[in-house]
């Protein structure tokens, strides 16, 4: 787990640095989508090719909760987002299972508790329950945290609302010629356009679609409304009209 929760922490604390350098020195708001494709280019680089030991899911975990506080922020309510600092700052690290972030086991002669594997690890995790989760229920997010003391806790989630439809419709579209290449599963990390010959690393290329998938979505509504008023600085997708 060190080397995991030691990750976390450095790409935190790298998104961090880039949020607050774009803004601060190009006035570029630099978003989550923006953060995993960096992301993907540290994974890439040979300094940083350590990163790779650890699931991609869990890093971007860790710009998730980035963008959270950054979002606590703007809302007011949080201060500006702090570096995690080794010692000082609680170490987690946060699993899901949609992206292979862990296996599930199902206790039959104990129902609700399990054996949980985390993604590149072979043992189960050692799990003293504190009480088991409803039977039949398997978890779709898990969060290992490290107190200062030493000690370790899981807390599960095993209920999460859907992502967004535009994950699927973005995923499989070339986002270089905007060819449409078919929904990618989650299993095709990686697929090469027909059209233009682009390899494209999945969560990539839909993040650049999202994007500008969001975009279009804004000029929209603001082509939409009446003249004079200055348009609003963000408008929620779940605001349109459908
Ligand atoms: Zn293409």
């Amino acid at each position: 787990m060190e080397k995991t929760f030691g990750a976390c922490r450095w790409v935190y604390n790298q998104g961090l640095e880039l949020r607050r350098n774009g803004w601060e020195q190009y006035r570029v708001s630099v978003g989550y989508a923006e953060t995993c494709r960096a992301l993907t280019g540290w994974r890439r680089a040979e300094e940083t090719s350590w990163l790779t030991e650890v699931s991609s899911t869990v890093l971007q975990q860790s710009l998730r909760h980035l963008d959270a506080a950054f979002q606590g922020f703007f809302k007011g309510a949080r201060k500006y987002p702090k570096r995690k600092r080794k010692h000082l700052a609680k170490d987690s690290a946060t699993y899901v299972r949609a992206g292979m972030g862990f296996r599930w086991g199902e206790d039959a002669d104990r129902p609700g508790t399990g054996l949980l594997t985390l993604a590149k690890q072979t043992e189960p995790l050692s799990v003293r329950w504190s009480r088991p989760l409803p039977p039949g229920v398997v978890p779709v997010k898990l969060t290992i945290t490290r107190d200062r003391a030493g000690r370790y806790f899981v807390s599960v989630l095993v209920e999460e609302v859907i992502e967004p439809l535009p994950k699927l419709i973005t995923d499989g579209r070339c986002s270089v010629c905007r060819a449409d290449g078919g929904n990618k599963g989650l299993s095709v990390r990686a697929w090469t356009c027909a059209e233009c010959g682009t390899l494209h690393d999945r969560d990539a290329n839909a993040a650049v679609n999202l994007r500008e998938e969001g975009l279009r979505l804004y000029r929209l509504v603001v082509e939409a409304l009446p003249a004079g008023p200055t348009p609003p600085p963000l408008i929620r997708a779940r605001d349109l009209p459908r």
